[in-house]
């Protein structure tokens, strides 16, 4: 970040803009929806210009602006539009050491207008730093779009009644209050005038309700893309207290969570292998017993090699009350990832889901069946296992140039596919050399490369 953007106090303050012309026109645009005092210097004004200094609106001086116009300003815009009079503006500003910003020279600005979505007191600020303005105006029609254009009407009614709601105890009991007035009763109102007469109402219901209970919520994070993300994990990250997650959810899900939420990381060392299930479960408990609403968050789907079960027994065993939300697991993600489907007609009528792996080592499956010709399966957890499963299936009469896909970090920028086969697997993992979580796609290649058809040349049984 090389601007921090920040709210700054400008009622009754002053803000001093040169120019007269189109710029000047579109910063004072936005100037005058604040209740800041605007001086405007321009030898040759805009009639729009004239027109607010007749109504009031701004303080109009048809000359160029002097050192001393600029004492005591919080802001100063060198709006001229012309290098020679905006960089004298700015240094003038430099000297008063009072903030400038020269239109369209973001090098020399000491400020820049963000984009803002305004539903005062709600406003939504939006800077790219320059990079990408087109970005910034495609996100602030985006979100004109979906916020209420009452929400500003909304919050100045809640702010009437902040005090009257410090009835309510601190913490969770107030912001379930004011969730449910912003997001439940307060868009649903038919008549604006009735905002205190549900809040009243709203109030009452929330003093009388008992302390909430914990619950556990078990929730998929998904692949990694925060797109994949259901409408319900999303909800569940916006209202937990604590969110308890693994390795495999990505940074970008956790900056989702609510600010207020504790984090725990639990995918990090310091639980060792045959502890680590119980460590987890007491602390899953231990904060459900709290009356937190704690979020377990896994990638992929939380019921596919998630030790749900487990996690599921101990909440039970608590008498904490829990549901699960499903993700997209890293199978869906990684056969999207290269244009398959799962099953096909006529080619496969199932899927399996396999682990490469399991508490005791390498997992061992129904060979056989999967050196069928045709079949699919999803190998979870098989980087370490790849040589154990080439050599199994071989065994078992698998064809040499089975296509095989790895998937590395699904869903994710840094997204790998390596196209391979059975016999090829052991030295085309060695090349690529994964690090991320990587899926292994037994019998599918990506779409576009069309796996090689040919007979087996041994037929071999086991
Ligand atoms: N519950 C998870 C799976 C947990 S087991 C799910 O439903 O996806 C962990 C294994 O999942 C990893 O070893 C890897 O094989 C796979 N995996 C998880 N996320 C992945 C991703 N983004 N890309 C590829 N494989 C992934």
């Amino acid at each position: 970040m090389k601007h921090f953007p920040i709210y700054l106090a400008v009622e009754g303050r002053k803000i001093v803009l040169s120019g007269g012309g189109a710029a000047a026109l579109a910063k004072l645009r936005l100037l005058l929806k604040t209740e800041a005092r605007i001086e405007v210097f321009a030898p040759n004004p805009a009639a729009e210009i004239v027109g607010w200094a007749n109504e009031s609106r701004l303080a109009l001086h048809q000359r160029e602006v002097t050192q001393a116009d600029l004492t005591g300003a919080v802001l100063i815009y060198a709006a001229d539009e012309d290098a020679f009079l905006d960089s004298r503006t700015a240094t003038m500003a430099t000297k008063t050491g009072i903030p400038a910003n020269i239109v369209d020279n973001l090098a020399d600005s000491a400020f820049i207008t963000p984009a803002i979505v305004d539903r005062d007191p709600v406003t939504i600020a939006i800077g790219t730093e320059g990079a990408a303005p087109v970005l910034a105006r495609a996100l602030k029609a985006d979100l004109e779009e979906h916020l209420s254009p009452r929400l500003g009407l909304l919050a100045r009614a809640g702010r009437t009644f902040r005090s009257a709601a410090d009835a309510l105890p601190f913490g969770r009991a107030r912001r379930d209050f004011w969730r449910d007035y912003f997001l439940g009763a307060g868009p649903r109102l038919a008549d604006e005038a009735k905002a205190k007469d549900v809040l009243e109402t709203l109030l009452t219901k929330h003093l009388s309700t008992e302390t909430k209970e914990g619950h556990v919520a078990f929730v998929g994070a998904g692949p990694g893309d925060p797109e994949l993300l259901t409408l319900k994990a999303r909800k569940a990250l916006d209202t937990a207290d604590v969110v308890i997650h693994d390795r495999l959810v990505s940074a970008e899900i956790l900056e989702l969570v609510r600010r207020e939420a504790t984090i725990l990381d639990v995918g990090k060392q310091g639980f060792g292998p045959s502890t680590a299930q119980d460590d987890i479960n007491a602390l899953i408990v231990e904060h459900g017993l709290k009356g937190a609403q704690v979020v377990r968050l896994k990638g992929g789907d939380a019921t596919v090699f998630g030790r749900l079960d487990e996690e599921i027994e101990a909440v039970t065993a608590a008498d904490i009350s829990w549901h699960v939300v499903p993700g997209i697991t890293a199978a869906s993600a990684s056969v999207a990832a290269i244009g398959q489907s799962l099953t096909r007609r006529g080619r496969n009528a199932s899927v399996r889901f396999l682990t490469g792996h399991d508490m005791k080592g390498f997992a061992d499956h129904d060979w056989r069946e999967l050196a069928a010709p045709d079949q699919v399966a999803a190998i979870y957890m098989g980087k370490k296992a790849a040589r154990f499963i080439q050599g199994r299936l071989l065994m078992h009469g698998a064809l040499p140039d089975t296509p095989l896909t790895l998937v590395e970090n699904a869903s994710r920028h840094d997204q790998r596919v390596v196209s391979t086969t059975l016999a090829a697997l052991p030295s085309d993992l060695a090349d690529a050399a994964l690090t991320g979580p990587a899926l292994a796609l037994l019998g599918l290649s990506p779409r576009a490369v069309s796996a090689p058809l040919s007979q087996p040349l041994v037929q071999e049984q086991a």
